[in-house]
């Protein structure tokens, strides 16, 4: 097996020379093309943009819940669906959307393309349902620029260095934008939702939750490792280590959502906090019998993203997400270690570039918590980060609660432009 653990620099990427002003990625997810009308209009989207001047490549999703209907459709077949089959059978999605998409584009009277992960050049380690991009070879894609040809991509998908087609995870689609923003040397890389931009909090659990006008790459991460559902967490890193500018914003309005992009002064000084995020689909483990180095090194040979770890003397505590359990489950037994589960917890983190420079917000986090009457199970930080894992079943009034504490109903407008 060739897997890597990082997304590296796509070896013929960064071809700025190439590239003029005006070279945008456009990223359309889900629910932004889910349906034929809806894809029509993105079609009017991608076909303004090229006359306002730019080269356009667009990175589509596949439509509405056609990856779950997919997966649903395999496991009606086989119990545990071989991993080859399976990604040919879910990359179908993204073709259906861009070929279509295509179709409206020429319609509208203008020149464009549908390619494949493979087609457009997308080069993947051999992991199926869980690919790392090893290198983008965007060569078509810049001929076809250069014809004035709208390029659509599908999303969430490559091949293999074995030839095989890959699918890159849940949610891949965002990767595929970013790693073809750094492979041609874009401008922006826009990721196109049916949010209008990465809000303090969730906005059905805080109805105050404000959406911040930017928000810098760590803080992303932090956010999006710690639930929040907008962007890919693999993206996010994909597109900091470029140094890709990325636009989080609604198909639906032509309003400005959230840049994410590097830090600066103006994000730290206006606010020490940027927002509340939760997840309720973290399993929290204890182990015990095994050295951390080997229990580790099974857990990434079997690709489970392990996310917080807690070491004590004899104890190994660690997170990750619920959808990895089987997989987690199973190098437990296989290396021999004592474990259990805890699936009755959620996390709660409060993110913030500009806690660095400001004590007392751990001591804030715990006293809103007790206040509750909130005992948190595991805690875990980063210079920008405190995470709280609690009972799943208080995860929505803690958020409420920090949210309020923290006074982030005021931050977007402090960090508006
Ligand atoms: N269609 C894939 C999914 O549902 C990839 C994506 O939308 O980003 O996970
Ligand atoms: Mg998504």
């Amino acid at each position: 097996m060739a897997a890597i653990d990082f997304e590296s620099v796509p070896a013929v990427g960064r071809d700025t020379e190439r590239a003029p002003v005006g070279t945008v990625v456009m990223k359309f997810g889900g629910t932004s093309v889910g349906d034929t009308e809806k894809l029509k209009a993105v079609a009017q989207r991608l076909v303004a943009a090229r006359e306002a001047g730019n080269r356009v490549v667009a990175v589509l999703s596949a439509m509405g819940h056609t990856t779950d209907e997919l997966i649903d459709l395999a496991h009606r077949i086989s119990p545990s669906p071989d991993p080859r089959e399976l990604d040919m059978l879910i990359s179908v999605g993204e073709r259906i959307s861009c070929a279509l998409a295509a179709m409206a584009i020429k319609d509208l009277g203008h020149e464009a393309i549908s390619l494949t992960g493979s087609q457009a050049g997308i080069v993947t380690d051999t992991v199926h349902g869980k690919a790392k991009i090893v290198e983008v070879r965007a060569k078509r894609i810049h001929s076809a620029l250069d014809h004035g040809t709208i390029v659509l991509v599908a999303g969430f998908q490559g091949v293999s260095t074995e030839l095989e087609v890959t699918t890159l995870g849940r949610g891949g689609s965002d990767t595929t934008a970013v790693a073809l923003a750094a492979g041609i040397g874009a401008d922006a890389c826009e990721i196109y939702t049916d949010v209008e931009g990465v809000f303090t909090a969730d906005p059905r659990i805080v109805p105050a939750a404000r959406k911040l006008a930017a928000v810098t790459y760590d803080e992303m991460l932090e956010m999006a490792a710690s639930g929040a559902k907008v962007l890919m967490l693999r993206s996010v890193e994909l597109a900091r280590n470029h140094n890709v500018k990325l636009h989080v914003r609604s198909t639906f309005s032509t309003e400005e959502g959230t840049w994410v992009t590097e830090e600066d002064e103006r994000m730290l000084e206006k606010a020490m906090i940027s927002g509340v995020t939760h997840t309720l689909e973290e399993t929290v483990y204890r182990v015990e019998g095994v050295p951390a180095a080997r229990l580790f090194a099974a857990l990434a040979e079997a690709s489970v993203n392990v996310d917080t770890i807690v070491q004590t003397s004899s104890e190994i505590v660690f997170s990750a997400p619920d959808a990895d359990h089987e997989d987690a489950a199973r190098v437990l037994d296989g290396i021999g270690a004592q474990w259990s589960g805890r699936y009755d917890l959620g996390k709660v983190s409060v993110v913030g570039a500009g806690m660095k420079s400001h004590p007392g917000i751990a001591a804030k986090t715990f006293l809103v918590l007790s206040e509750l009457g909130i005992e948190p199970d595991v805690v875990s930080t980063s210079p920008i980060k405190i995470a709280c894992h609690i009972p799943r079943g208080d995860v929505e009034r803690a958020v409420q609660a920090l949210h309020e504490a923290f006074e982030l109903d005021t931050v977007a407008l402090e960090r508006g432009q």
